[in-house]
């Protein structure tokens, strides 16, 4: 990893230079938030944002897209012709990073690698930014407040000037070609280290740091807590629309109305959502809200880090915006929190009791 400084007013340089090769897609002020968007002017490129409403996932995973189509009376298929631009992704945030980390574990899969998704990756730099955390960020009690990988170029801004860490060839001829790199010095250290500090103190300390969440999950199963958060469901699907790492999707074949030829389409879908896991045959694994929202919680908390080694949430706080019902992880770190001190206090009047 190098580690260089650009001057502030670099920056639209450097936009510009990869906006010759690439799509770029950043952060862009929309209503009263930000969205991740197609930039045809530098100038409109936000980069001290909080987070955006939405994740940059569908840059890799489109909401709606055809995999293939087919002849229904040749019996045919044909080849799939992907359009994928080269592109970059401006400005992400660590828990966005994380997340697209997440997402490869999944669909670059050595064994199961997924086509689509793969072209779409490969094609793609990423420019990580640093951020300041928001009333409704936990990237911190979810191991994804740093991103020690996964971009191409990482902006930290330090006033009139930026740390940029190179991780990629491609990225650092751009960076070299478009504006004036020079050695960190002692003074830009200390201000690195100094943003660092503003940064992690910045978080709010009152969400709850529940340690083995995993295994506190199995042992509350059966908990009316979940119950009682599944009531509150309107299973609207927002939160997994706006979730950075929700992958879930369904595939579908769209016959035309002549019924000769179609398209096999694949479009996004929620494990909140009623029909999520009913079955041929009408049986549904997950009919109530109940088993649906512990579902999402397990799997974003416990079931992917049993499998791959870090919690499926990076904690960017989306969801705990968009459920207009209060349902999101910090609700379930706070009901293990109490758990957690409620058996402590319990074990130790058995102990003094005895
Ligand atoms: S958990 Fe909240 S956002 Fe998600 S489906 Fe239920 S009500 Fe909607
Ligand atoms: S579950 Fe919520 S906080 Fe966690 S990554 Fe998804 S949207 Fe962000």
């Amino acid at each position: 990893m190098l580690y260089r400084i650009i001057d502030a007013d670099d920056l639209p340089s450097l936009i510009r230079a990869f906006m010759e090769s690439y799509e770029l897609v950043a952060p862009v002020a929309q209503g009263q938030g930000y969205i991740f968007d197609v930039i045809e002017n530098p100038d409109d490129v936000v980069l001290d944002y909080p987070t955006t409403m939405a994740s940059p996932k569908k840059y890799f995973l489109p909401p709606e897209e055809t995999l293939f189509k087919f002849d229904v009376a040749e019996n045919d298929v044909s080849e799939y012709e992907l359009d994928v631009k080269p592109r970059v992704l401006f400005g992400v945030h660590p828990c966005d990073l994380n997340a697209i980390e997440r997402l490869d574990a999944v669909f670059l899969d050595s064994r199961y690698s997924d086509p689509y998704y793969r072209a779409r990756r490969e094609a793609t730099l990423i420019v990580g930014v640093g951020c300041m955390p928001t009333s409704s960020c936990f990237c911190h009690r979810v191991d994804a407040d740093e991103a020690p990988r996964g971009y191409d170029l990482f902006l930290q801004d330090l006033g009139d000037r930026y740390w940029v860490s190179i991780s990629s060839v491609a990225a650092a001829e751009i960076l070299e070609e478009s504006t004036h790199l020079r050695e960190a010095t002692d003074d830009d250290r200390a201000a690195f280290a100094a943003a660092n500090h503003r940064r992690a103190a910045a978080f709010d300390e009152s969400i709850p740091n529940v340690q083995d969440i995993a295994m506190l999950m199995d042992t509350y199963h059966r908990d009316p807590f979940w119950a009682e958060l599944g009531s509150r469901c309107l299973n609207c699907t927002a939160c997994a629309a706006v979730c950075p790492t929700c992958m879930c999707f369904d595939i579908k074949d769209i016959l035309s109305p002549d019924a000769k030829t179609g398209e096999r389409v694949r479009t996004w879908d929620c494990c909140t959502s009623p029909e999520f896991a009913q079955v041929a045959g009408g049986h549904n694994f997950r009919a109530d809200e109940r088993g649906r929202v512990r579902h999402r919680m397990y799997h974003k908390l416990n079931g992917f880090k049993m499998k791959h080694g870090t919690m499926l949430c990076v904690g960017c706080g989306r969801c705990v915006r968009a459920c207009k019902t209060n349902i999101n992880p910090i609700e379930v770190f706070k009901f293990f929190a109490e758990k957690t001190r409620s058996s402590a206090v319990t074990t130790k009047e058995a102990n003094d009791a005895e």
